[in-house]
């Protein structure tokens, strides 16, 4: 197992539940595992230690999920996000430990990694959906408040998600992550069904911010062992930082990338500038004092209430790694995530699609 658990905590109504008896069989023996009698304050935060949201980082807490797993994005502004775009709450936190990573406020209260033993009735919420709302296809993603594949080799929930998605013509799967654990990927076939997206960033950013994460190399790679398999794969180039060497070093991971992945074969890249509020900038220094990147340049706080780098600066790095993209690729599905139509009309030279078009685009890509 690539990722260090201190304990594992199962709800006591879980403990006979396939996801805590997958676990509790596949954890090293090292690892303490107990019996709790409520998994909501198992994730609380310790009191008395340096850095309560690193520790929840090291202890799983299997249990149950008390509310609803499906939701609209948050960035969408209605129930059911206008483009289609669903998340599916499935866990919670992630061992890894990206120091812009929002969850550090986000989950600040509940920073335990949860991971949920009844999320099979996630797939009845699906199904109504789908019933509810004939002829309309929807993506659904699992990478929002945790990454899709950590710890998968512990838990085998993506094994369920991709062979429950291979039976739904109108429903898309998105898994997104920093690793490269697709093992039990391998032994699935997705039937079309399934898109698998890795957040990438150049080899001075994961070195500086991306704790544990996988290799930028090694995630181009297990993306391209998945197309192989069968599953399409999207790319998000997300958060951008717009450091002093970034033009050369997002032009070269965009070369690396098209070197090993086809990108006549890539479902779409995305690209969004890093954001942050001003709480969130606050913890994440005070956790990662030495990171360059968390003082990259001049900020500013958009209405939005995130701070944003400059935006002559932004604009000038999403428009030149715009370029180098389709310099390789023209047909490709590329877009702006999280900024405004302005915006995107000065990288593209051209108002971007309503979220509806593109939310289409991309469940069927
Ligand atoms: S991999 Fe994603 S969820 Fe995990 S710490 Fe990094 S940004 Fe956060």
């Amino acid at each position: 197992m690539k990722f260090e658990l201190d304990a594992v905590l199962i709800e006591e109504r879980c403990r006979s539940s396939a996801l805590a008896m997958s676990v509790v069989s596949a954890v090293a023996p090292e690892v303490e595992v107990r019996y709790v009698p409520d998994g909501r304050e198992a994730a609380r935060p310790l009191v008395g230690v340096r850095d309560p949201f690193g520790a929840g980082k090291r202890r799983m807490v299997v249990m149950e999920r008390r509310a609803p797993f499906l939701m609209g994005c948050p960035a969408g502004s209605s129930e059911f996000a206008c483009c289609g775009y669903l998340v599916l709450l499935i866990a919670s936190n992630c061992p890894m430990d990206c120091s812009y990573c929002f969850l550090q406020e986000y989950i600040a209260d509940n920073p335990g990694l949860q991971v949920y033993a009844n999320y099979a009735a996630a797939f009845d919420e699906l199904d109504r959906l789908g019933r509810s709302a004939p002829g309309r296809s929807f993506r659904v993603g699992t990478g929002e408040l945790a990454d899709s594949l950590a710890f998968d080799t512990l838990t085998g929930i993506s094994r369920d998600l991709v062979e429950y998605f291979a039976r739904r013509e109108n429903l898309l799967l998105e898994l997104k992550t920093k690793t490269d654990e697709i093992g039990n990927l391998l032994t699935a076939d997705p039937r079309g069904r399934t898109l698998v997206s890795w957040t990438l960033s150049p080899t001075r950013v994961y070195e500086s911010s991306e704790h544990r994460t996988a290799s930028p190399a090694s995630r181009i790679e297990a993306a391209r062992r998945v197309l192989e398999a069968g599953y399409k794969v999207g790319f998000h180039l997300d958060p951008m930082i717009a450091y002093p060497e970034a033009d050369h070093d997002y032009g070269e991971l965009i070369d690396n990338l098209f070197d090993v992945v086809p990108p006549q074969r890539i479902s779409f890249v995305s690209m969004g500038g890093l954001r942050m509020t001003p709480a969130l900038r606050a913890l994440a220094r005070r956790r990662f004092p030495d990171d360059p990147m968390l003082a990259a340049g001049e900020e500013v706080l958009g209405r939005d209430g995130r701070m944003r780098s400059f935006t002559p600066l932004r604009m000038r790095l999403f428009a030149s790694i715009r370029a180098r993209i389709q310099r390789r690729a023209p047909e490709i599905l590329l877009y702006l995530c999280m900024e405004s139509a302005s915006a995107y009309e000065r990288v593209f030279g051209t108002m971007p699609a309503t979220p509806a078009a593109l939310g289409t685009r991309l469940a069927g890509s």
